[in-house]
């Protein structure tokens, strides 16, 4: 599994790095950060809670 974060639609709610902090990082203005990130063994269910959670749906699977 494999991740990403759209910074053209991520509104800095926070939700993904809050839901799943091993996998997204935050930039200074409060927004996820994740470009094509590979998801740490076990943290496949807190990846699917961000993606299901962001208000923006900035969250992307990419595989
Ligand atoms: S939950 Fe969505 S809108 Fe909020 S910081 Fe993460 S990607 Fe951005």
């Amino acid at each position: 599994m494999n991740v990403s974060v759209d910074a053209t639609t991520c509104a800095g709610h926070g939700r993904c790095y809050t839901l799943a902090p091993d996998v997204f990082g935050m930039d200074d203005e409060g927004r996820g950060v994740a470009d094509h990130v590979p998801v740490p063994p076990g943290q496949e269910a807190r990846a699917e809670e961000a993606i299901l959670n962001c208000p923006e749906r900035a969250v992307i699977r990419n595989g």
